[in-house]
């Protein structure tokens, strides 16, 4: 594996082989791999002719007070578990190299920046369609890969690869779970063990929540007699717990077969907030 740090690299090593015509794929992270990463990197490695994983923990998506500086950063490991997937080049700049001076352009991805994860963490995703269009605009991939477990954030990104006209392909992979349910995230690793006992409760919720609504159950109903069981949950504090479309991500409670929709929920567990989805279709 090759691994570049500048941009300047990016150019001399990957634009060479763009030119010659060679199919790059593209997998964003910001470290810490897990088994949710390493499928979107083996579904891009066996996709693409070229491979392409980034880490970069990008500051402009953290909030004041989260966890920028804690952040897990692994980056020996991380490179050590690339190799072994045959990944062909790793892009791991650092943060001078992105962001050299202060912004003085924004991305700004209106009505949906407002609602859900970005109600809660304003100006998250205006740093996240940041650092992915500068990436996009360096790395030069036809192929863009990213997990629904992020599914705002594969919304924000698909609506700015339109709005924007990027020449990439969106291939959205499916959300690797442990085997009791809890989605993987780089975040697990804050849960205490009380806290990881409790975690895989919030996939069963969703798991019920489908199987209720593709009964027929009334949906704000079967979701409020949800809400109201995590509200009694000691020591877990929900932040939302909607079914939505997938398009504007607005609140659904009557089904439509033609409509792709999603139960979404976000909870903190102490200091810890964990989000997760489920597909209704
Ligand atoms: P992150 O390093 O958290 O920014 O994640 C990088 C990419 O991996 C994003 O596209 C995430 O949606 C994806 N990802 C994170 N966790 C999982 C998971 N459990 N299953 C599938 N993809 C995931």
């Amino acid at each position: 594996m090759v691994i570049l740090k500048t941009i300047a690299e990016v150019r001399e090593r990957l634009y060479p082989l763009k030119k010659s015509g060679a199919r790059m794929g593209w997998v964003p992270t910001m470290g810490a791999l897990h088994e949710g990463h390493l499928s979107l990197l083996q579904t891009c490695k066996a996709d693409n002719e070229i491979s392409i994983a980034s880490i970069f923990v990008n500051p402009t998506q953290f909030g004041p007070g989260e966890d920028f500086e804690k952040y897990p950063r692994q980056l020996e490991n991380d490179k050590a578990l690339l190799s072994n997937l045959s990944i062909d080049y790793l892009f791991c700049p650092n943060v001078g190299e992105i962001y050299p001076q202060e912004n003085r352009y924004s991305i700004i991805p209106n009505k949906i920046e407002t609602i859900w994860e970005g109600a809660i963490r304003p100006g998250h995703f205006q740093g996240v369609c940041l650092v992915i269009a500068k990436f996009l605009n360096i790395l030069q991939p036809d192929k863009l890969y990213l997990g629904q477990k992020d599914l705002q954030q594969t919304i924000v990104i698909k609506g700015l690869l339109e709005s924007l006209n990027y020449p990439v392909s969106l291939i959205v992979c499916p959300t690797k779970r442990e085997t009791d349910g809890l989605a993987l995230s780089s975040r697990n690793i804050y849960l205490n063990p009380e806290q990881r006992q409790q975690a895989p409760k919030i996939f069963a919720w969703l798991s019920y929540l489908k199987e209720q609504i593709l009964n027929n159950q009334n949906i704000p109903t079967a979701l409020e007699k949800i809400r109201i069981e995590i509200q009694n949950q000691e020591g877990m504090e929900l932040e939302y717990l909607e079914l939505v479309d997938g398009v504007g991500m607005n609140p659904i409670s009557i089904l439509n077969s033609n409509q792709l929709c999603y139960l979404i929920i976000a909870v903190k567990l102490g200091k810890t907030r964990l989000i997760d989805n489920l597909s209704v279709f």
